[in-house]
């Protein structure tokens, strides 16, 4: 059995750009892909079999940039309902996060970082929980916006 589907894997991310090694039918080249023409490629508004390709190498190139940043900073700040805690009661010590259950019921407040990590934090009152900086999988849709495994 032969497949004529590329495997697409990261190789290097700059600030601008993506290195990509595009292995399709026993040939491999690298290519150079902006940030926006691979978000683009592994959005909804892409055709579906092209997505399954370049989504994984979208979340792959993510995961790098996240781990990269020298330091979080918050770029965006939005404001939700609670949801549910953001922290467990394990690592209570230090800067790691602590679960608070007075903190929830509140509003969760979600800060984004520049390289796409979120972080988010529970307050009620005085009351605070707040989470770890992490890189959420937004995983790959259907063109009705659902989930596709
Ligand atoms: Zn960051």
């Amino acid at each position: 059995m032969t497949s004529t589907t590329a495997t697409i894997h990261v190789e290097e991310i700059s600030a601008t750009a993506v290195h990509l090694r595009i292995i399709k039918g026993g040939a491999s080249k690298r290519q150079r892909v902006r940030w926006d023409d691979l978000a683009a490629a592994a959005g909804p508004d892409n055709d579906l079999d092209l997505r399954a390709v370049y989504h994984p190498a979208y979340e792959q190139a993510q995961i790098m940039r996240v781990n990269a940043c020298p330091g979080h900073v918050p770029t965006k700040t939005v404001e939700r309902p609670f949801v549910n805690a953001v922290a467990s009661t394990f690592g209570t010590d230090g800067e790691a996060p602590k679960y608070n259950p007075s903190a929830h019921g509140g509003v969760s407040i979600v800060e984004t970082c520049r390289c796409g990590a979120t972080r988010h934090t529970n307050r009620n009152g005085q009351h605070e929980e707040r989470g770890t900086w992490t890189f959420e999988r937004q995983g790959m849709r259907d063109d009705q916006g659902y989930p596709v495994a």
